[in-house]
């Protein structure tokens, strides 16, 4: 397994976790899946057969990864229901023995809240860090992984470890040598470098197993 892109919506990409709606999973071959109902889907809609089906697709051994899910406060969902939804993917994938993508926008306190409540113990990756290096000094106190894509905070990522750093295309179409260099820049290390750190540290992440 040799993934550089953590986090995209683009089914044709390769070397990559593909994110997709359960009702969309149809996986390919030789890719990579993470299964899970975004928040800005239309959550108040789902009943328990869509649950049931991202507890099938959750335990695929192409899935690596659970969500994306998580909370957003500018779109969405209320947010009590985002949050039924973000800490049912919580204990789905504590019991599947799988990481979660998260996406959060303005709710960093909330996430880690609703994990605290949750008691279900699984690896975080925060996907599209934007946040200041205050927001990222918190999520990376609880432990979460930070991914960052073409848009970041250059202080946020400048206090992120080398062992809790990822890159993503997500939406944008941004190639992800592109994400990798301007990471790079910012840490000062080659591209190449930073996209083995970066692939390392996603084994890492989806073997959470031995984490
Ligand atoms: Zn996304």
């Amino acid at each position: 397994m040799d993934i550089l892109d953590f986090h995209t919506h683009r089914t044709d990409a390769d070397r990559a976790i593909i994110s997709v709606d359960p009702h969309e999973f149809a996986p390919e071959p030789g890719k990579w899946y993470s299964v899970g109902f975004h928040p800005w889907s239309d959550l108040e809609a789902l009943g328990e057969e869509d649950f049931a089906l991202l507890e099938q697709c959750a335990s695929h051994p192409q899935v690596l990864t659970i969500g994306e899910t998580g909370l957003d406060s500018l779109r969405g969902a209320p947010l009590d229901i985002q949050e039924t939804s973000f800490a049912r993917h919580l204990c789905l994938a504590a019991s599947v023995g799988k990481p979660v993508v998260v996406h959060s926008v303005r709710t960093a306190q909330r996430i880690l809240a609703v994990k605290r409540a949750t008691g279900c113990q699984v690896p975080l990756a925060i996907h599209g860090m934007r946040g200041n290096e205050h927001v990222a000094r918190l999520l990376l106190d609880a432990d979460c992984y930070l991914s960052f894509g073409i848009r970041f905070n250059p202080a946020a990522l400048r206090i992120t470890p080398l062992d809790r750093m990822l890159i993503e295309t997500d939406e944008h179409p941004a190639a992800i040598s592109e994400v990798a260099a301007a990471v790079a820049s910012e840490k000062g290390l080659s591209s190449k470098e930073l996209m083995e750190l970066t692939a390392a540290n996603i084994r890492r992440f989806t073997a959470y197993s031995t984490y």
